[in-house]
């Protein structure tokens, strides 16, 4: 069975407890390879190879670094096929929402953030007659990236890539139910001829592999994706530390449909924002609220059009719906139909396993499932299923649809359907979202500020806003008088 390595000061390694933990094949329920179960000692090895090639790579222009992630990129466009099937078979999505989605955004951020260093600039401020102050951002030293399983190699590139095109060195962690695409771009990595020790990958669990880097005193700031829990977990070690910390969290995403809506835009997309992914990407919308006179003619539709998505083997082109990621997550996700059934609601569409034939009939499938009748404030919506579970809900105000909008702890996300300009801006100016689509979702542009607000996390990723993470601002004043 394959045995996925390290990555450490360029070499791929076994762990140093000899040990390995299984890695599953969701869409068939199987092992199909296994995981280092890293500890301490391997973060220490990473932190240490991270260290000392810091500073090498943090002296390097950043075109020269540039040449480098460009390298990465090109066998990443090369290996696309290869890398979609890892992924597909890694976490259970479709390849061919891999293929056009996961593995061109890893692209993507690393094209993005090679060409960003380049133009990334500081400021100079004069203080007239006196003064000329000077500001110098300068690369931070070793760093930590620790990533989720829902978007794998999409998510663990968007942290390393920054991080490397400011001049970090960086200890990453992949979540370790889907590790093999990092493992992928460990070996891609090793033949683009990156530096020993730029970039370091360490497998592994998180309160084990993930906790070392989080506490070891030489990585001087954590970039993190994944649960709240999790994120509260870190701040814990990293806050009394005073290392840097951007957190990426959790969210229970509104989607707001007004009756003046593009009504066969809005179904298309919402269909998407629902259960794309299986519902495991932190932006799906899980909460739909449809304005009264919409909501009837919108529930029809929308059960129609779900209950025509085909789940499949992840492997096939026509699959719609593939596996979840592990049976842990497929029974946290039934248990949530069950307390919505508690909780009174109605279920119009799904909310059981799926039984597939052939290789995948030990996978961990789930009908997608559409829920009415659940008050706005009871906990299946107000707490992250992260699966594909949605409830629909009327109503007949603004100032009542922003109430359920905003209820939740979390502030990740939201959309808003309607052909009213005045009505989107105001009612994005009061949504409690960090990022807010206007008749559309998932339209990403790279520039531009990404995260959440409330328990949905701390700090911005993106554009030039990640860069400056990953730099220690210093200001100089020249007294030139
Ligand atoms: P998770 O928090 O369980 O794990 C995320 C990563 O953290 C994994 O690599 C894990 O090994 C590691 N980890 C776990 N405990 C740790 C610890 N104590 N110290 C250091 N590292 C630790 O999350 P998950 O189940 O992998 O991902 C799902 C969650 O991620 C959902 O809540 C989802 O909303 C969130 N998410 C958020 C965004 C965003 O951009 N805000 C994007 C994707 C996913």
């Amino acid at each position: 069975m394959l045995k996925i390595e390290n990555y450490i000061g360029g070499e791929l390694t076994a762990p140093i407890s000899e040990k390995y933990l299984d890695n599953f094949n969701p869409a068939v329920g199987e092992v199909y390879s296994l995981i280092p179960d890293s500890d301490e000692r391997d973060v220490e090895f990473a932190v240490e190879a991270a260290g000392k090639a810091f500073p090498i790579w943090s002296k390097m222009s950043a075109e020269t670094r540039h040449d480098y992630l460009m390298r990465i990129v090109r066998l990443i466009e090369r290996d696309l096929d290869l890398l979609a099937e890892a992924e597909s078979v890694d976490n259970g999505k479709p390849k061919s929402l891999a293929k056009a989605v996961d593995i061109p955004r890893a692209v993507s951020n690393f094209k993005f953030y090679a060409t960003a260093a380049m133009h990334f600039s500081s400021e100079a401020h004069e203080t007239v007659g006196q003064a000329i102050n000077y500001t110098l951002r300068q690369p931070l030293g070793v760093v930590g990236c620790i990533s989720p399983w829902n978007l794998p190699l999409y998510l663990f590139t968007w942290k390393i890539a920054p991080a490397l095109a400011a001049g970090c060195c960086v200890v990453a962690k992949p979540s370790e139910i889907t590790p093999m695409t990092a493992y992928l771009l460990s070996k891609l990595c090793i033949e683009a001829g990156l530096p020993e020790g730029v970039l370091n990958i360490v497998h592994g669990l998180g309160a084990k592999a993930g906790s070392a880097i989080v506490a070891h005193k030489n990585v001087k700031a954590i970039s993190f994706t994944g649960g709240t829990k999790t994120g509260q977990d870190i701040a814990r070690i990293a806050a009394p530390m005073f290392k840097k910390l951007s957190l990426e969290l959790g969210g229970k995403n509104p989607n707001i449909i007004f009756a003046d809506c593009n009504y066969e835009e809005m179904l298309k997309t919402t269909v998407l924002s629902s259960f794309s992914n299986q519902g495991q990407i932190c932006l799906c919308g899980s909460r739909i609220f449809v304005e009264r006179p919409l909501y009837e003619r919108f529930k029809t539709d929308f059960v129609e059009r779900v209950s025509q998505l085909k789940i499949g083997d992840p492997l096939e082109s026509e699959t719609n719906v593939g596996a979840v990621v592990s049976k842990s997550h497929l029974e946290k996700v039934l248990s949530y139909v069950d307390l919505a059934r508690e909780e009174n609601g109605k279920i119009l569409l799904g909310g059981k396993i799926a039984k597939l034939e052939g290789r995948c009939k030990h996978g961990y499938f789930i009908e997608p499932t559409i829920i009415e009748n659940l008050a706005f404030d009871c906990r299946t919506n107000q707490e992250e299923i992260f699966g594909a579970v949605v409830s629909i809900q009327p109503f007949d105000t603004e100032t009542e649809v922003l109430r359920y909008a905003n209820s939740t702890e979390y502030g990740l996300s939201a959309t808003v359907w309607t052909e009213n300009l005045s009505r989107a801006h105001r009612v994005a100016e009061k949504l409690e979202s960090g990022i807010i689509w206007i008749n559309c979702w998932l339209l990403r542009d790279l520039r531009t500020p990404f995260g959440g607000m409330k328990q949905s996390g701390v700090g911005r990723e993106g554009g030039f806003e990640a860069l400056k993470f990953f730099t220690e601002e210093k200001n100089v004043c020249i007294k030139i008088n």
